[in-house]
């Protein structure tokens, strides 16, 4: 049996080796980090020391499947051409960073088209895709996160995400990361057994399940359907456990990483109650 990749978002505050000691501090087998500061678009390279000083630590401490969370300034789908131009600049710097570190997979929330209109906004986001894409040296994928459907996002669909990946002609790099939260506010309803089954199918029918390469595992404060992103504690919000035991049990998503990314408190104990919580769950 293939041991479970389940980790958090940890800091990389102090050094970006220092992730890993953060994760192995919780008891993760994989990770999500930022690695530059998630409210700026650029940030100076990454030196060749801190490179290698972080590959070697996750060799040693055998993290697998890590997630790079994308800048959350970007839109690659925006109206204005300034946001457009920077977020395409940006996202290319964040792959190269990912790509530079080994990290397998780049999270990026899809786009919000402020106005302009959800088509042309899915069409902008697959063509600078593709830009971005074509600069690819390394196996980094970009992972397109669902959304809850807040303002103008777009991605709060599986038939959008869908349309991102089949306009995206450089598309063998591109997946998705299903947060749970985001789905079950996007008005996909995860609460029952029933439900389970059928948002899945769902989503193999219209996306594919061979697309699906991580998860973001939160609850979700807001109820059902509200299209707002509040995270919350696995078990305090309006997702039941029995969703979170039957995704750790669903032997389709056994070796795809899944991350907690509810802000914890900065010792991380509620991260590594969660952690537990979630092994425990495993038949
Ligand atoms: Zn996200
Ligand atoms: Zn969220």
């Amino acid at each position: 049996m293939h041991k479970p990749l389940i980790g958090a978002h940890v800091s990389i505050s102090g050094h970006l080796h220092l992730a890993v000691e953060r994760a192995l501090s919780i008891g993760a087998t994989t990770m999500q980090i930022f690695t530059k500061s998630n409210r700026s678009w650029f940030d100076k390279p990454l030196d060749l020391e801190e490179v290698s000083v972080f590959k070697k630590a996750v060799k040693a401490a055998d993290l697998r499947g890590i997630m790079v969370h994308s800048s959350y300034l970007i839109n690659i789908g925006a109206k204005e051409e300034s946001t457009e131009k920077n977020s395409v600049k940006s996202l290319t710097l964040e792959l190269e960073r990912a790509e530079a570190l080994d990290i397998p997979f780049l999270v990026l929330h899809p786009g919000s088209h402020t106005g302009a209109g959800t088509e042309s906004c899915l069409k902008k986001i697959a063509h600078n895709l593709d830009i971005v894409l074509k600069k690819a040296s390394g196996n980094t994928m970009i992972l397109i996160e669902t959304m809850a459907g807040q303002g103008t996002n777009v991605g709060s669909t599986f038939e959008e995400i869908k349309q991102i990946l089949e306009l995206t002609k450089n598309n063998h790099l591109l997946g998705v990361c299903f947060d749970t939260c985001h789905i079950f506010s996007a008005g996909y309803d995860i609460s029952t057994d029933d439900g389970y089954d059928e948002v899945f199918k769902q989503f193999d029918k219209i996306i594919g399940l061979k697309h699906l390469k991580a998860f973001h595992l939160n609850d979700s404060k807001t109820e059902f359907n509200s299209h707002k992103d509040r995270h919350e504690e696995l078990g305090k919000g309006n997702i039941p456990m029995t969703f979170f035991k039957r995704l750790m049990n669903d032997q389709r998503f056994a070796v795809v990483p899944k991350v907690l990314e509810t802000p914890t408190d900065p010792d991380m104990e509620l991260y590594k109650r969660e952690l537990k919580l979630l092994r425990s769950l495993i038949d």
